[in-house]
């Protein structure tokens, strides 16, 4: 069950070390790219069933500003937007752990209409949690940035422990480093939240900052 806290840094450091499931002194930022930082915004599952349909988490709709103010931003820069979307099909070995959800063809497969994708954004369907998983996405990643590619990858949308954090492993075993969007990812609960970042900090050289930190890296 999500856990109310106090508002305040004193109520929110008490509320990360209830939940400290994984030492913070072992966690490593991203430092292999530091000199040539090539970004690409990922968008997890910000779909309709995911938000306020089949599968609905109420909890993300409170960061849905933030995740559009960093596309915003990200345009403007010139950093590609990706969106990486469930379209299952009734075959999908997923469905036999989740009711159907963001079933491919129908409206709770759509991108909520608050972050409603642009004509130069790529689109990339998946079938399971990882982005990477069966999906053009590595290909799409290396071909960004003037063929260099991109090398450092910002996660946001859903969930924090489930889709970003196995895209971000994805990631880290295809050699990219990742910042996930502190409040731009969500999960069922804040434990499941919380633990989330935390496991992707210490496990895939992964950094986690808010959105206004993020921007200002673009
Ligand atoms: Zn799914």
């Amino acid at each position: 069950m999500a856990r109310e806290h106090g508002e305040g840094e004193a109520h929110r450091k008490l509320a990360e070390a209830e939940l400290a499931v994984y030492p913070p002194d072992y966690y490593r930022k991203p430092c292999v790219y530091e000199e040539d930082r090539r970004y690409a915004v990922l968008v997890i599952d910000m779909l309709n069933d995911f938000v306020t349909g089949s599968l609905k988490c109420e909890r993300a709709i409170p960061m849905v500003p933030n995740i559009r103010e960093l596309l915003d931003a990200a345009r403007s820069s010139g950093v590609p937007v990706m969106y990486l979307n469930d379209s299952h099909r009734p075959t999908d070995f997923e469905l036999n752990r989740w009711s159907p959800h963001a079933m491919r063809g129908t409206p709770g497969a759509e991108v909520i209409p608050e972050l409603k994708p642009r004509a130069a954004d790529h689109v990339v369907p998946k079938t399971t949690y990882s982005g990477f998983y069966a999906t053009d996405l590595d290909d799409i990643l290396r071909s960004l940035h003037g063929k260099q590619g991109a090398n450092t990858l910002i996660l946001t949308g859903l969930h924090t422990d489930c889709c970003v954090r196995h895209t971000a492993a994805d990631a880290f075993f295809r050699g990219y480093e990742v910042v996930v969007a502190e409040d731009g990812v969500q999960a069922f609960s804040e434990p499941q939240h919380r633990v989330g970042l935390q496991y992707v900090q210490y496990w895939y050289l992964a950094d986690v900052l808010p959105i206004k930190t993020v921007i200002k890296r673009l």
